[in-house]
């Protein structure tokens, strides 16, 4: 059977387990194309006019699988993977929306609900409906969960030792190169990894001479720890995370300075992205706020990080004469 998984949203953070789990079942894994502009104005076109990019670019992936000629979009409900936080609700409401906004849909939708307390998320109750589904035996489906998680954990390990997620995901390895600046980057990955969407960030930060940390390259007790404490944390998952590396970046001295890449129409990074730069300019760290969209012109765009880059090395020179 072929399984068609969406290039979008948590393909980011879970393809390896997704990527383990089905072919362990025997299944023929179809990934959408990558990002262009030619999908993301399809998606733009056919998805629901307020919602966010990546949600846009999530449609567009989803019509390209249908065009491909998949037999199953899967398309999991991450309801939630921490006691008492969910998921950001397009992400809960995500195969509705889909099924309701979307033709040549019906009966190619494979979904299920992810709930977990950890982002562990092979408990095998999650998975007891591809029983049925894949005609597979219950050891077959268990062994094929530990797999994936094994995988899926190594590839966390990798990316938290210094791998690139981009080159990780194409099933390379690859270390992200040192540079004169360290940058805190306040992103999903769907945000981060997506070259089109974000016009090249991470290489265009990179070229600049600049080592990038974001919050799935740090260690993991840090910032569960860290959402532990907190006395009202956000209702959604990735929000928190994010919140949770803001404030190390912020108060690290080995961080130069945050850049919050954020999507037009994201509801929690409109409470996110505040409180974290009043945050930063208590401590007097530079913060930076770049909004991807659409539209968002590449001119514009890469002038801003240029002239971000330029006041941090200025920052930096002065600050150690
Ligand atoms: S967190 Fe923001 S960008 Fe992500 S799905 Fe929700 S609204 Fe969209």
């Amino acid at each position: 059977m072929k399984i068609g998984i969406p290039r979008s949203l948590l393909y980011y953070y879970y393809y390896p387990f997704w990527q383990t789990l089905f072919k362990e079942l025997g299944m023929e894994l179809i990934l959408s194309e990558a990002n262009s502009g030619d999908l993301l104005n399809q998606g733009a076109k056919e998805a629901v006019p307020e919602i966010c990019v990546p949600m846009k670019v999530y449609v567009g992936q989803v019509l390209n699988l249908l065009e491909k000629g998949v037999e199953l979009i899967y398309i999991p409900r991450f309801v939630s993977i921490r006691k008492g936080i969910t998921f950001c609700p397009k992400f809960l409401g995500l195969p509705d929306m889909l099924m309701n906004s979307l033709s040549g849909l019906d009966g190619k939708i494979l979904t299920h609900e992810i709930r977990s307390r950890t982002d562990d998320i092979s408990a095998y109750r999650n998975y007891a409906l591809f029983r049925e589904l894949f005609q597979v035996s219950k050891s077959k489906l268990s062994r094929a969960l530990k797999a994936a998680r094994r995988d899926w954990l190594e590839f966390r390990k990798l990316q938290q030792e210094g791998y690139k997620t981009e080159k990780l995901l194409q099933g390379e390895k690859e270390k992200r190169a040192e540079g004169s600046l360290k940058i805190g980057v306040l992103a999903y990955v769907y945000n981060l990894y997506d070259r089109y969407i974000n016009m090249d960030f991470l290489e265009r930060l990179e070229e600049k001479g600049v080592k990038l940390v974001s919050f799935e390259m740090l260690d993991e007790d840090l910032i569960n720890k860290f959402i532990a404490k907190l006395r009202k944390p956000f209702f959604w998952e990735f929000t928190n995370k994010l919140m949770a590396a803001g404030h190390y970046f912020i108060n690290s001295a080995e961080i130069d300075g945050i850049i919050h890449l954020t999507a037009f129409a994201c509801g929690p990074d409109a409470i996110l992205g505040p409180f974290l730069d009043l945050e930063a300019q208590g401590k007097n760290k530079p913060f930076m706020t770049l909004r991807i969209d659409e539209q968002t012109g590449e001119s514009h765009f890469l002038t801003r990080i240029e002239a971000f880059v330029d006041l941090l090395s200025l920052k930096k020179r002065s600050d150690q004469t």
